[in-house]
Parts: structure tokens; C-alpha cells; sequence
């Protein structure tokens, strides 16, 4: 555990999975500490969390969720068990929570929507079974408290930074941004388009950089990495970055109607594992959807499947 600015102290977990870690953060109260995500709910889960609890002292009032994918949510169940706090989380990111962890249908859903976007059908169960990795290791908490942006969380603002994933909420006090996935400061955060997902979550999310920018937190506190210094600096970075990666996948556009899947060969080579590739297909939507609402491609559908073309 690490004590940061404002008696805000840091919890590195474990991930199975690049980048080999998360951070969980615990913000000091009148009321107790607010616990920001909770990491994946790894068989160990709870004794390492009663280990960290044990050093930090004092009692938690509000297990806060930013996020529900594995890293952030993965244990919200244990932490609401061994601590009795609230487990609160922002309403459409518990729908989306509800529909791909609570859904055992969930797989049949992905492996035909992999199937619309050009994959070929022995790569989508490859792809899919990627997916099915962390199942087992998330416990979410059901029925917790629902927030939306606007709302405060002992004393801190939940802003909306949709991109990631659509209902992420970061908490904003006193200058400090407390992150999730929403700033990294090395990595470039995953922006992909999902079965159920918002049309465009790359316009989405280069929308919450312009807030972000507007907001110019001090420092964020980011769910991968070290603390960013120049939040406002970082989210700019991150707009040239997916600047750069549209016009990429503009030039990719052709006459020829071409698949996702076919295009994330252009955008990221086709040197990557299954669970890179899943990521790759949804980034590579993300950004021709974008480019479709911009005008610079377009996108047809028939036949049961999803092509784009240079307009
Ligand atoms: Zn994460």
C-alpha cells in the first residue's frame, strides 16, 4: 500500500493478464475510506483484501465500482461481504454488468456478432473463449446503490468518461482525478465498439477528453500505472494518438467492402494472439465507426454482414 496526495492511499492487485497489475484507491472520509474498484475476484481475493484493510485501518463506508470490467469489479461481492459497505456504481454500468456477467447467453451473443464482423468461423469460438477467461473470477455485487454523473460520492464528483466503457464514472476533488481507465499514463486505454455498446465510443470518448481538458485536473490517479502528472497534457496525447489511428484506417478504406476483422489487419498486423485480436476487431469498429459519422467511410450491412468502404 502507498499513501499518495491528500491521505489518499494506493492498493496494487494482481491481473493474470497485461499489464500485470491494478490499482484500487482509498480516499479518505469523515465517514471512513471510499473504495475506489476492487480488482479481480482472484480465489484469494478476500484474505489479501482483509491483509490491506488490516494496514490501512479504520472502516470502509462506500465501495465505489468504476467500471465493470474483471480488474474493477472482479471482487465488488467480497468487498461488500467483508466489509458491509454499500457497493455503489453508476446505473448504465451495472446494466452493461448485468447483461455480460450475469448472461450466460452472453458467449452465443459475442460469437455471432464476431461472425457479422467478417471473423471466420473457427476464430470466433477462439475469440470468444478468450472472453470466457475471467468469468470465473467475477463476483460483482447485485442490486448495489445506482449513481449517475453529477452526483457526489462522500464530497467527490462523478464525471462521466464514457469510451472505455460507455458508463465509466471517474471521481474529481480538489483537483484530483481519480481515473479508472479513462487516463493511463504509458498505456493507451482500449476503445472498442461491443455487441450492446453506444453506437460511437470513440466519439464519446474523445468528447470526455475535451472535458477532461476542460475539467485540467492537477493529477489523475489512473487504474494502471503511475500517477499523471498533466492530466489535461495526457488527454490531448491520447486525441493525436486516436487522431493518427483514424487516418490510418481511412487510408485502409478502399472501393472493395471490407470486414472489421479483415481492416484490424490493416490497423494492428496480423501478428497477434486471440485475445489481442478481440480487442483489435472492436478498436478498429470503434475507429471506422467514427470515421463513418465523420463522412470518411461507409458502412454497409447485408447478408448478415457488417463492410466499410471509402465513401
Ligand atoms: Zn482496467
Amino acid at each position: 500500500m502507498d499513501e499518495l496526495v491528500a491521505g489518499i492511499r494506493r492498493v496494487t492487485l494482481p491481473l493474470p493478464t497485461r499489464p500485470g497489475h491494478v490499482h484500487a484507491y482509498l480516499l479518505p472520509g469523515e465517514e471512513g475510506w471510499t473504495l475506489v474498484d476492487t480488482g479481480v475476484g482472484l480465489p484469494d481475493a478476500k484474505e489479501s483484501w482483509t491483509l490491506e484493510l488490516a494496514q490501512a485501518g479504520g472502516r470502509v463506508a462506500t465501495v465505489f465500482v468504476t467500471h465493470f470490467h474483471p480488474d474493477h469489479v472482479g471482487a465488488s461481492a467480497d468487498l461488500h461481504e467483508l466489509t458491509g459497505a454499500p457497493v455503489v456504481q453508476g446505473a448504465l454500468d451495472y446494466a452493461q454488468c448485468e447483461l455480460v456477467w450475469g448472461n450466460p447467453a452472453w458467449s452465443e451473443r459475442l460469437v455471432d456478432w464476431f461472425r457479422l464482423q467478417g471473423a471466420p468461423g473457427g476464430v470466433t469460438d477462439e475469440l470468444v473463449g478468450q472472453s470466457s477467461v475471467y468469468r470465473p473470477f467475477i463476483r460483482y455485487q447485485r442490486d448495489p446503490v445506482l449513481v449517475e454523473a453529477g452526483e457526489h460520492v462522500d464530497g467527490w464528483k462523478l464525471i462521466a468518461a464514457p469510451g472505455h466503457a460507455d458508463g465509466q464514472l471517474c471521481l474529481l476533488r480538489d483537483g484530483i482525478l481519480v481515473a479508472a481507465d479513462h487516463l493511463l499514463g504509458r498505456i493507451t486505454p482500449t476503445v472498442g465498439l461491443w455487441p450492446a455498446s453506444r453506437a460511437d465510443p470513440l466519439g464519446d470518448y474523445l468528447a470526455a477528453l475535451d472535458r477532461t481538458i476542460e475539467l485540467d485536473p492537477e493529477i489523475a490517479l489512473p487504474g494502471h500505472g503511475d500517477p499523471i502528472e498533466d492530466p489535461a497534457g495526457r488527454a490531448r496525447e491520447l486525441k493525436q494518438h486516436h487522431r493518427e489511428r483514424l487516418d490510418r484506417a481511412a487510408d485502409a478504406l478502399g472501393a472493395e467492402p471490407q470486414s472489421g476483422y479483415e481492416l484490424s489487419f490493416a490497423l494492428f498486423g496480423s501478428d497477434l494472439p486471440a485475445a489481442g485480436r478481440r480487442f483489435a476487431i472492436a478498436e478498429t469498429l470503434s475507429h471506422l465507426e467514427r470515421l463513418v459519422r465523420e463522412g470518411a467511410a461507409r458502412r454497409v450491412e447485408d447478408d448478415g454482414a457488417v463492410t466499410y468502404t471509402a465513401p
